[in-house]
């Protein structure tokens, strides 16, 4: 199966009216966990992997492995980097053959110092005019989506949301394929249940012609993510639901194999320890959550 762009992605979703699920691949298991996955739900996909990836690896042996992994999929898949903070790393990435980048114009490359909305546009505008002249889909994100639950607790939740106007505004000047909104939703766990601003996402949806994305994906309630779908999101991410199952997974076999463990002689220990053991549950335990996430998406059968 090729490898696609989001943007062509984003068109078959909104005709169907579902969402693709965007997945992070950080090592050889969750790249094949997320493939999986999709292949068992006859789904497209995005893939993506994040700036912040690269404080771990380096990102040309992880992207060699995606795209070996992508040439022998049976779905649709477009490789996307996520968060993208600065035009040289949106450009690292678009050499490596990605189909999509998102750049996060919301945040300085430090990751928490907020830049102006006309710094957002400045960089946003100059990474489409080269993604676009590549082919090449670009997602942006307006709004201040990694504070608002913080925002949500001191009482004022509509400072930091995605203002429909200023949506509209900032999708004409740059002319980006997708945007990503602030709605309600965070990165990381959730304290309580997070409350998805329908309302204003409806609105945004009215005024904006793009595709919407919803970030901070783990922890919201299906029926909240659904109706979502139905006002506009057509790309979600998910990522912290995927370490949580295999956080659990691995903990659970070696709680397991610990009292294995003891009962051994020195020798039975040593040939205990197999590191397969611990990765192939944990896999599987990604593969499962990716599935069942893409159920609710909506987009089952839509490769
Ligand atoms: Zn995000």
């Amino acid at each position: 199966m090729p490898l696609v762009t989001s943007k062509e992605l984003m068109q078959n979703a909104e005709r169907g009216g579902y969402a693709v699920g965007a997945f992070n691949a950080i090592n050889m298991e969750t790249a094949q966990a997320i493939i999986g996955a999709a292949e068992d739900e006859k789904s497209p996909l995005i893939m993506q992997i994040t700036q912040t990836t690269m404080n771990y690896t380096e990102p040309e042996e992880l992207v060699a492995l995606v795209f070996a992994l992508v040439e022998k999929s049976k779905v649709p898949i477009a490789v996307h980097l996520d968060h993208g903070r600065s035009f040289e790393i949106c450009m690292r990435f678009l050499r490596f053959g990605f189909t999509s980048v998102m750049i996060d114009g919301s945040l300085h490359e430090d990751g928490k110092t907020p830049r102006s909305y006309e710094e957002n546009i400045e960089i946003t505008k100059k990474v489409v005019d080269a993604a676009h002249a590549l082919g090449v889909s670009v997602e942006a994100e307006l709004g201040r989506l990694g504070q608002i639950g913080a925002e949500i607790e001191t009482g004022d939740p509509g400072k930091a949301l995605t203002d429909p106007e200023q949506a509209k505004e900032f999708v004409d000047i740059t002319g980006v394929d997708l945007l990503a909104v602030a709605i309600g939703t965070t990165h990381g766990l959730y304290r309580g249940t997070p409350t998805i601003v329908h309302d204003r996402l409806e609105a945004i949806n009215k005024t904006v012609d793009v595709p919407l994305v919803m970030h901070g994906g783990t922890g919201v309630p299906d029926d909240a993510v659904v109706k979502a779908v139905q006002l506009g999101i057509r790309k979600i991410n998910i990522d912290t639901q995927m370490r949580v199952a295999w956080y659990d997974a691995t903990r659970k076999v070696i709680e397991e194999t610990e009292k294995e463990f003891a009962s051994l002689d020195e020798l039975g220990q040593v040939r205990k320890y197999d590191i397969r053991k611990l990765l192939a549950p944990a896999r599987q335990a990604v593969r499962d959550t990716v599935r069942e996430r893409i159920r609710v998406f909506g987009s089952s059968g839509k490769a």
